[in-house]
């Protein structure tokens, strides 16, 4: 059965990460190097210089890495939490696509590549990227289309493609390289100066929270040792499911806070402004849209605490994908659908950088699409559907 007490640890840590991102990173969202593509490198290290010495950097980490050792439960609480200024979980070191791949080194690095890659990312001293998406129609939506290439030669291999909307491609320290190997993939861990490897340009985005934004970068001859093999050859499309099953459910995890946030200055305004002689709150428009953003909200959060549960007590081997498919089109659907209310509810203010409901709902746009865009998992659960109708006809 689901549990959804919070324990002492639990309940502690959320207060304590609400009231750093109250007092210590809500006022840096006016700083002009909070924009453009990203946070700039100089503002997230000084966030992360407070959140370390407030002890809230990456607390998602195993302790041997200067995390907490949370569960998934527990980072749901936390990110929550921390989604509470899009400054937040850059300050805390647990963004997108660092966390995600933290947590894949956690699973599947070798104990020689933690230490030179897990150990400075967990610590905030270098970023990552995660390089999988290809332009020129290469992989998207569809993995079997990877076009990248990697082929041995002699102690090394040597990689060629291009990837594109690659998060924090600009200014990270390494990447995680999904290439084609014969019929099956493989994930290369990379310097970002290794010679080969180039940025032709930063995409123009809808959104603008992860630092360096979203690169276009070119992979010709890279040549990477076989120790930075991350895995095994040829398991890159298991190890893409190991990352993306938690993955998806940290992004609904932040968002939500976010999307909380966006509510709460909605529900302000709304108490506050006068429209034809009475609050617009006591207006039923505006009321119920509020209401439906409370029931949208509650929802997005069971749903969230419903898969961190299965991911934390599925013991059968099972990556938890088909729910955090599952959670991913729900939370990520209805958040848009909060972020959407409280632009309009906030009328003219709403679409203005005034108050962060603006890049909020931008940003939750940009996740409908990201680490699966909803038509994909849908169509990945109505083949689930059509699988379990085989089995009970007994095929
Ligand atoms: C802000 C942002 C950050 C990103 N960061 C990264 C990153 O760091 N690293 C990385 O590798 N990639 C990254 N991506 C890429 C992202 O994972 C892809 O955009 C996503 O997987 C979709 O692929 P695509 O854009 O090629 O869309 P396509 O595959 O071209 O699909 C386009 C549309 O077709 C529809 N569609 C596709 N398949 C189906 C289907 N089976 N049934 C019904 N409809 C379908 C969907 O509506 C979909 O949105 C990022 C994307 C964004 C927007």
């Amino acid at each position: 059965m689901v549990e959804f007490e919070r324990g002492p640890r639990e309940r502690e840590l959320a207060e304590r990460v609400s009231a750093f991102i109250r007092e210590e990173i809500i006022p840096f969202e006016r700083d002009p190097r909070a924009f453009g593509h990203g946070p700039a490198a100089d503002l997230v290290r000084e966030m992360q210089a407070k959140a370390r010495a407030a002890g809230l950097l990456a607390p998602h980490v195993g302790t041997e890495w200067g995390g907490q050792g949370l569960n998934h439960r527990e980072i749901a609480t936390v990110f929550r939490a921390a989604g509470y200024s899009t400054l937040g979980p850059v300050a805390l070191n647990c963004m997108a696509p660092d966390e995600g791949n933290m947590h894949l080194l956690e699973k599947v690095a070798t104990e020689e590549q933690k230490q030179r890659f897990l150990k400075p990312l967990a610590a905030g001293d270098c970023r990552s990227a995660f390089l999988m998406t290809e332009p020129d129609g290469g992989v998207g939506s569809d993995p079997s289309m990877l076009s990248t290439t990697a082929r041995q030669d002699g102690n090394h291999w040597v990689i060629n493609g291009r990837k594109w909307l690659i998060t924090g491609g600009e200014g990270a320290g390494f990447g995680i390289i999904m290439a084609r190997t014969g019929q099956s993939a493989t994930m290369f861990l990379a310097d970002m100066n290794t010679p080969g490897i180039k940025l032709d340009r930063i995409l123009d985005t809808i959104d603008n929270s992860m630092p360096g934004g979203h690169a276009v970068l070119s992979l010709d001859d890279v040549r990477v040792p076989a120790d930075q093999i991350l895995g095994e050859v040829d398991e890159g499309f298991r190890y893409a499911q190991v990352r993306l099953a938690p993955a998806r459910l940290t992004h609904c995890m932040r968002w939500w806070g976010a999307a909380q946030r966006a509510h709460d200055i909605a529900a302000d305004y709304a108490c506050t402004r006068q429209a034809f002689g009475k609050p617009l709150v006591d207006h039923e428009g505006v009321g119920y849209m509020l209401a439906d953003n409370l029931l949208d909200l509650k929802q997005a959060e069971l749903m969230i605490d419903w898969c961190a549960w299965v991911l934390d007590n599925r013991h059968d081997g099972a990556t938890g994908t088909t729910e955090s498919s599952m959670a991913k089109v729900a939370v990520s659907e209805a958040l848009y659908r909060v972020a959407d209310r409280c632009v309009q509810i906030l009328g003219g203010k709403g679409v203005t950088r005034d108050t962060p409901v603006e890049q909020i709902f931008r940003e939750i746009r940009a996740f409908r699409i990201y680490d699966g865009p909803s038509e994909v998992h849908r169509w990945s659960l109505a083949k689930k559907v059509k699988r379990d109708w085989r089995h009970r006809q007994g095929g």
